[in-house]
C-alpha cells in the first residue's frame, strides 16, 4: 500500500502517518520525492486499511498494491481453476455449453429438450425451478417439483444440472438435486446466500449483478471461496446502461479482464445479455472469440410459448447452428467445443 502525501504536507504530518502505519502493524518507508513524499506501507494488505489511512491529515490518496479480493485473484493463484461437475468442465481447453429453458415447465419438456441439447453438444442443462421474477404475479417456478424434473432429465441424459437457488434456507434442498448452484444477478450481493452456497460444497455459477462493478463481482465470488469452496464460475450476463436496443448491455471485455485478474473461469450468457433471440448466436460467437470458457444459452422447443424469457430464447435448430459456428470460432482461438 502506498500513502501519497499532499505536496504541502508538513514534516509532522508525514511523521504522524508513518507512526500510524507502524501502529497498524505495517512497516513504513518514507520516500521523499522532488515534489511529493510517499510512504510505502510494507506488510500484508488487509481489507479496510485504505479507509483507515485515507482521512489522515496531509494525505492525498492511498493506493492499494494488491487487489481487494485474495482467493479470487490471479496474484495469489496462478494456475487456472477448472470447475468440474459430472461431464461439465468449465475452464479447460474445451469451451462448455450450458443450455436449457429459462424455467423448467414440465417433465416431458425438460427431458425431451435435454436429449436434444445433449445430442447437439451441450454438457450442462440449465433450467430454473426457483425463478426470480420482476413481478410477483409472474410464474415463480415449480420449486422442488421442478428440481425433481431436472433430476429426471439428468438420469436420462447424464447432463450436469445448473439451477438457481434464491435463498440461503433453500441451499440444502437445491444442492440435493443440482450439480451446480446458480446465484442470480439479483442475488449477487446476497452475502448470506453466497456463504450458504460456499458451505454447500457444490460448484457455483455466480452471475454478475446488473449494476455491479467487476471488483464487486470478484468480491462476491470471494465470499464463496472464503468458505472453502474453490469451485466458482463467474457469469457475465449483461449490465444496465442507457442503451435500450437490448434488454441489458453485454460487455465482452469482461472476459479478458476477468481472466487477467482472476483464475476463475468465465461464462457468458448472451440470452439475458441481449434479451433478443436473434442476437444470441452472433454474441455467442463474439463471446468465444473473447475467450469465454462457457456459454449459457436459453433454448426452448417453442420459444413463443415459453413461460418466461421467450423473446431471448432460441430454438434447438438455432442452437445447432450456434454450436456449429462457435466450434469454428473456438478453433481459431485454440479451443474446442
Ligand atoms: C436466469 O438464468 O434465468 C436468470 C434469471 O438470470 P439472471 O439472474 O442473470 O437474470
Ligand atoms: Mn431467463
Amino acid at each position: 500500500m502506498i500513502v501519497v502525501m499532499k505536496a504541502d504536507a508538513t514534516a509532522a504530518q508525514i511523521e504522524h502517518m508513518a507512526d500510524h502505519i507502524a501502529a497498524l502493524g505495517l512497516k513504513p518507508q518514507v520516500i521523499h520525492g522532488t515534489h511529493q513524499t510517499v510512504i510505502a506501507a510494507i506488510g500484508e494488505e488487509r481489507p479496510g486499511l485504505t479507509e483507515v489511512l485515507e482521512p489522515g491529515e496531509g494525505v492525498e490518496k492511498v493506493l492499494p498494491i494488491m487487489s481487494p479480493y485474495k482467493r479470487a485473484s490471479s496474484e495469489l493463484k496462478r494456475e487456472r481453476t477448472v470447475v468440474k461437475a459430472r461431464g461439465l468442465e468449465v475452464g479447460g481447453r474445451r469451451v462448455a455449453v450450458i443450455a436449457g429453458p429459462c424455467s423448467v415447465e414440465s417433465e416431458e419438456q425438460i427431458v425431451a429438450l435435454a436429449r436434444r441439447l445433449k445430442a447437439l453438444g451441450a454438457t450442462g442443462l440449465r433450467g430454473g425451478a426457483f425463478k426470480p421474477r420482476t413481478s410477483p404475479y409472474s410464474f415463480q417456478g415449480h420449486k422442488e417439483l421442478g428440481l425433481k424434473m431436472l433430476a429426471t432429465a439428468r438420469a436420462e441424459t447424464g447432463l450436469a444440472i445448473v439451477t438457481e437457488v434464491m435463498a440461503p434456507e433453500h441451499v440444502p434442498m437445491v444442492a440435493e438435486y443440482a450439480d451446480v448452484l446458480q446465484i442470480g444477478a439479483r442475488n449477487m450481493q446476497n452475502y448470506q446466500l453466497l456463504q450458504a452456497v460456499g458451505d454447500s460444497g457444490k460448484p457455483a455459477c455466480l452471475k454478475r449483478g446488473m449494476s455491479a462493478t467487476l471488483d464487486e463481482f470478484l468480491l462476491a465470488a470471494e465470499y464463496i471461496l472464503d468458505r472453502g469452496n474453490p469451485d466458482v464460475m463467474l457469469c457475465e450476463r449483461g449490465i444496465r446502461t442507457y442503451e435500450d436496443h437490448t434488454r441489458f448491455t453485454l460487455p465482452l471485455a469482461t472476459v479478458p479482464y476477468l481472466h487477467e485478474k482472476s483464475h476463475l473461469p468465465v461464462v457468458v450468457d448472451p440470452s439475458h445479455g441481449t434479451g433478443k433471440a436473434r442476437l444470441v448466436v452472433p454474441m455467442s460467437r463474439a463471446a468465444i472469440a473473447a475467450g469465454a470458457d462457457a456459454l449459457m444459452i436459453e433454448v426452448h422447443d417453442d420459444p413463443e410459448h415459453a413461460v418466461s424469457d421467450g423473446a431471448q430464447t432460441i430454438t434447438p435448430a438455432a442452437f445447432k447452428q450456434l454450436v456449429e459456428q462457435c466450434r469454428r470460432i473456438a478453433e481459431a482461438v485454440d479451443r474446442t467445443i
